[in-house]
């Protein structure tokens, strides 16, 4: 199976109301390289425009976007989703 095989048999419990993830755009706007669009295995960052686009719904809650994001403190507010909320792996 291909990568994106394998992350299509994770389930996600979405949660709606509240974004674990909530990324700054006006500060990632400063930042050079933007790494986040490279590093995230779901590849849930994007650049549009020149700007961040992101989708917190497939994420894999494995924190990479927050150890490598040169301005992570300023740039995101992460926490891992509600009980009951987040990511479900099903290793196929
Ligand atoms: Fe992507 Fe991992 Fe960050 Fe989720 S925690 S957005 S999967 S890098």
């Amino acid at each position: 199976l291909t990568i994106e095989q394998l992350l299509g048999i994770n389930k996600f419990a979405v949660d709606d109301d509240q974004a674990h993830i909530i990324v700054k755009k006006e500060i990632c706007a400063l930042c050079l390289n933007k790494p986040c669009t490279f590093a995230c295995p779901a590849n849930l960052y994007k650049l549009k425009d020149g700007q961040i686009s992101f989708d917190y719904a497939g994420c894999l809650e494995c924190g990479t976007c927050r150890a490598i994001c040169p301005q992570a403190t300023a740039a995101l507010s992460w926490q891992y989703p509600r009980g009951g909320f987040g990511v479900n792996f099903r290793y196929g």
